[in-house]
């Protein structure tokens, strides 16, 4: 099983995408279609988000594994400690294991039902990311992956809070983080720069989500946890009413944040697709090059894109 860092060898970049559970049988359809589209642009990686409870989980474990038997993709497994015990969180991670999945971007999610609400931690479980990272190290040979939070986790008390917990969970033994999303490429920038600053080098991918709608303009609010800053609500806000204008528009904005990104020696960009491939796709491909076979559009070059993946302040992978 090939590992998520060997696949960002820093050379070129690359990109990644993020699928989420089916929700039915229409939905799988979908996300498949998606999967098969991107399939043959080469990403990185595909990861599966972890769902909040039973049945999502277990489509969450479905899809990870098919895409392992069904794909020439390298496939990554969400896991959140909600809800979990450490005995149940070992049989999931087994599970992935015996898949011949090895790469697991390691969680504790949010209280189901109320994300801002209190987090009540399994009375046999798991109360941080930090210690999920240990227990998935200690099971075998796997790749994890952690995430990361532009403007800070809405729980931390201030970025220097958030900064320390962050390096800590990235020592206790990740590869990689990749961050949430956020609106300008300074506020991913600078979270890199705390990060090394705090004398961690690990590789650090940015959350990318083509704004192609209002919808998905709010949506990228409520996960990134910022306003829309007034230079994009310039530009966006006055199209919100001519659907076609305001997607041109958002994947003109999209663009021009991974150039930037990409211009800083980010070496990777982690796409959320929300089960769809066209916008992704028109991105990867059309307008910034970066597919196979395919010449890098519009990007200064040729620079040095980002650390060494080999060189992270957690233990090293793994894979194979
Ligand atoms: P942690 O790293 O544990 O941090 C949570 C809070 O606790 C932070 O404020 C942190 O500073 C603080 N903290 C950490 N360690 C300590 C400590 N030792 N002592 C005191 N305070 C501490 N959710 C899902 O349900 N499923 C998914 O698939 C999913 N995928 C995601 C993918 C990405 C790329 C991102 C960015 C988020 C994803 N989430 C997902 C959301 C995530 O689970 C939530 O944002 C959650 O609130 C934080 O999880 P974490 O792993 O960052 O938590």
């Amino acid at each position: 099983m090939t590992s998520v860092v060997t696949r960002i060898p820093g050379d070129r970049p690359v990109f990644s995408v993020e699928f989420m559970p089916p929700r039915d049988d229409a939905d799988e359809l979908r996300l498949w279609n998606a999967i098969r589209a991107l399939e043959g642009l080469d990403p990185a990686f595909v990861s599966v988000t972890y769902g909040a409870g039973g049945s999502s989980r277990d489509r969450t474990i479905r899809t990870t594994a098919r895409v392992v038997a069904e794909t020439t993709l390298v496939s990554m497994a969400h896991l959140t400690a909600v809800d979990h015990s450490v005995a149940e969180l070992r049989n999931v991670i087994g599970w992935y294991a015996s898949h011949g999945i090895r790469n697991v971007l390691a969680l504790r999610g949010d209280p189901p039902g109320d994300p801002n609400g209190e987090w009540v931690k399994h009375p046999d479980g798991l109360s941080y990311a930090e210690e999920l990272v240990t227990l998935v190290r200690s099971l075998g040979d796997f790749c994890v992956g952690v995430s990361a939070f532009p403007y800070g986790h809405p729980r931390s008390a201030d970025l220097d809070e958030d900064t320390h917990y962050l390096v800590r969970k990235l020592r206790a033994g990740a590869d990689f983080a990749i961050a949430q999303l956020f609106f300008e490429a300074d506020d991913f920038l600078r979270l890199r720069d705390r990060v090394a600053a705090a004398g961690c080098e690990t590789l650090m991918l940015p959350g990318v989500m083509p704004l192609t709608t209002p919808k998905i303009l709010s949506k990228t609010v409520e996960l990134s946890g910022a306003e829309v800053p007034a230079t994009l609500a310039a530009r966006l806000n006055p199209l919100a009413g001519d659907p076609k204008a305001f997607r041109e528009e958002g994947m003109n904005v999209t663009t021009e944040l991974c150039e930037r990104l990409l211009a800083e020696g980010v070496p990777s960009l982690h796409f959320y697709t929300f089960n769809r491939s066209k916008a992704t796709k028109e991105i990867v491909v059309d307008r910034l090059g970066l597919a196979p076979g395919r010449s890098l559009a519009r990007l200064p070059g040729p620079k040095s894109v980002g650390p060494d993946p080999t060189d992270a302040c957690g233990p090293q992978v793994v894979g194979g």
